[in-house]
């Protein structure tokens, strides 16, 4: 059969049961999904695009796909920059999965909800709000748009031991469930582990051992207390030494550490988001009290003290009590004052009224962005400081001569130290940037002309910068096509991740590329 016989037959099956407005052939909407936030060579839009809404629905797309092993692709929000989901090969089929986005369960005395992978966290926390719980680990900022199938595949730093269990559809086309769910009794997923941790080996996969369609979150309940401390630091390795003194303690539940530019330029992107949201939800939300309390003390100090700041650290606590919290954060102080001076605490105010955005995609002005990262043992915090530094100052002036910006964002927990620097530059922006936009900058910043030279230098830069943390013994989340796996893992480790690609996806059809490469044993070359 020709090629084109072999695609109409494939479309003919899938309308049999996919709605018809779920189907996209328009060359234009596939050409959306041949990058993603950032710009990756040797990728190509898919050839059609489906947008399935039920589990069925993908158990049936896969078992057609397997039959003419045509090479599948996976996309939740789409927020990724690390070409996690972009085509690749030739000829594939696109899962978007923003439909398959129905909340099945909350168990509150057995504590935890139920989703499909294509929920969006901002959904996923709106349901539990009456219910006056949270998910275990903080979901990513850009959860408004990001799905939870995609911060599971993405992986998050932190990791994800709150993720209970997984409902997978195999490259077969067949379903597996993890943990207790799997039980053939009274199967439910309130109990990760039962017999080794198979939830565990579909978290941070790039989606390359299967489609991830229901998942299992365990819930906490909230506290109530909470509280929060600025500082400002000399320099990154004061910052730096400040979280190493700190992470001993584990009441923090928001530890962001800022240089001088993001320190500003969040205060200006992220800021106004938070308000206008609070105003906007004034009638809804019922913690609005409270939060017009911190909008009032926001608008009151104004941010333009942080156009004096230097390295910011910003911390939130977490107590029964907002004075439990209180003393916790009294703790921090005591240790942030040893190097550096106390700011007010606007920022991490902010950034909880802001609960999640996505503008940060984009500079205030509109120029493109691209983050790239590395988790390191927190240790190592001072020693990544200081190289990171050095490896920028010797590209300064190259970076000059591009207009290119560079910040860093950092993060850290009670053993690991998060180092994630982002570039800045003029360059047109995508169909994916103007979508996610406000109508009055998405008019603003659409004719920006095309700077190819300097897109092409930030992508050397970055590859660089990603040598550099790999010299010093990094790991990533979001790996996708970015991050070297392969080459940094012991052939062990590999040859495990190869026999289980091989077990769920033995014609290597599902993400194929993703995950640095990994793929079934007799693809293998
Ligand atoms: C402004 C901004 C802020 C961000 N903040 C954070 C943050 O705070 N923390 C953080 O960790 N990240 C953050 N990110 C990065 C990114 O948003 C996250 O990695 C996010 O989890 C990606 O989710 P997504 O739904 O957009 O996934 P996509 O980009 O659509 O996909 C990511 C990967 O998951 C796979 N995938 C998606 N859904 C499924 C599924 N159901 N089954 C199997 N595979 C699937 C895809 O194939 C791909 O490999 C941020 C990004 C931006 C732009």
């Amino acid at each position: 059969m020709t090629d084109t016989k072999n695609k109409d037959l494939f479309v003919s099956e899938i309308k049999a049961f996919l709605d018809p407005a779920d189907i996209i052939s328009e060359t234009e909407k596939l050409e959306y999904y041949a990058n993603d936030l950032f710009y990756f060579d040797g990728n190509m839009p898919p050839t059609i695009v489906l947008k399935p809404k039920k589990h069925k629905e993908i158990e049936a797309i896969i078992k057609i796909a397997n039959g003419c092993q045509r090479p599948v692709y996976i996309c939740g929000g789409g927020m990724s920059y690390t070409n996690a989901y972009s085509p690749t090969k030739p000829d594939s089929i696109m899962l978007d999965l923003k439909n398959l986005n129905t909340i099945h369960e909350i168990n509150a005395q057995n504590r935890y909800i139920v989703v499909d992978a294509g929920c969006t966290w901002k959904q996923v926390a709106e349901a539990l709000l009456t219910h006056n719980m949270a998910v275990e680990f903080p979901a990513p900022l850009s959860g408004s748009h990001s799905t939870v199938g995609g911060a599971l595949s993405q992986g998050v730093p932190g990791e994800m031991q709150g993720v209970l269990g997984i409902e997978v559809v195999m490259g077969s086309g067949q379903t597996l469930k993890t943990g207790a769910w799997a039980a053939k009794v009274n199967p439910q997923p309130f109990y990760r582990s039962y017999g080794p941790d198979t939830t565990g080996l579909f978290i941070g996969d790039n989606g390359i051992f299967g489609i991830k369609t229901k998942i299992a979150l365990h819930l906490k309940k909230k506290l109530k207390g909470s509280a929060y401390g600025s500082f400002d630091f000399h320099s990154y390795e004061a910052l730096a030494s400040t979280m190493i003194a700190l992470s001993p303690y584990d009441f923090m539940v928001r530890r962001t550490g800022l240089d001088p530019y993001e320190t500003r330029n969040i205060a200006k992107v992220g800021l106004a988001d938070s308000i206008n949201l609070v105003l906007k939800n004034i009638k809804i939300d019922e913690s609005i009290p409270k939060k017009l309390k911190t909008t009032k003390e926001i608008l009151h100090h104004g941010v333009k003290f942080l156009e004096k700041a230097n390295w910011t650290l910003h911390i939130k606590t977490e107590g029964l009590s907002d004075t439990s919290a209180e003393e916790a954060m009294s703790i921090v102080r005591k240790i942030a004052l040893t190097n550096g001076s106390e700011l007010p605490a606007i920022l991490p105010k902010a950034r909880d009224l802001m609960g999640f955005s996505i503008r940060k995609f984009l500079g205030k002005e509109g120029e493109r962005w691209v983050a790239t990262s590395g988790l390191f043992p927190i240790d190592q915090s001072v020693t990544v400081a200081t190289c990171v530094q050095e490896f920028f100052a010797s590209r300064q002036s190259d970076m000059d001569q591009h207009n290119v910006q560079h910040s860093y964002i950092t993060n850290f927990s009670s053993y690991y130290f998060l180092c994630e620097p982002c570039f800045y530059w003029n360059d047109k922006l995508e169909p994916i940037h103007i979508e996610h936009l406000q109508s009055p900058e998405a008019k603003k910043f659409s004719n920006f002309n095309e700077n190819k030279s300097t897109r092409l230098f930030v992508k050397g830069l970055r590859e660089e910068l990603r040598r550099l943390f790999q010299d010093l013994g990094s790991v990533h989340v979001q790996i996708g096509t970015f991050y070297k796996f392969q080459n940094a893992m012991d052939p062990a480790s590999i040859e495990l991740l190869t026999a289980l690609k091989t077990i769920t996806d033995n014609k290597g059809i599902i993400n194929p590329g993703k995950l640095d490469n990994i793929k079934p044993k007799n693809l293998v070359k």
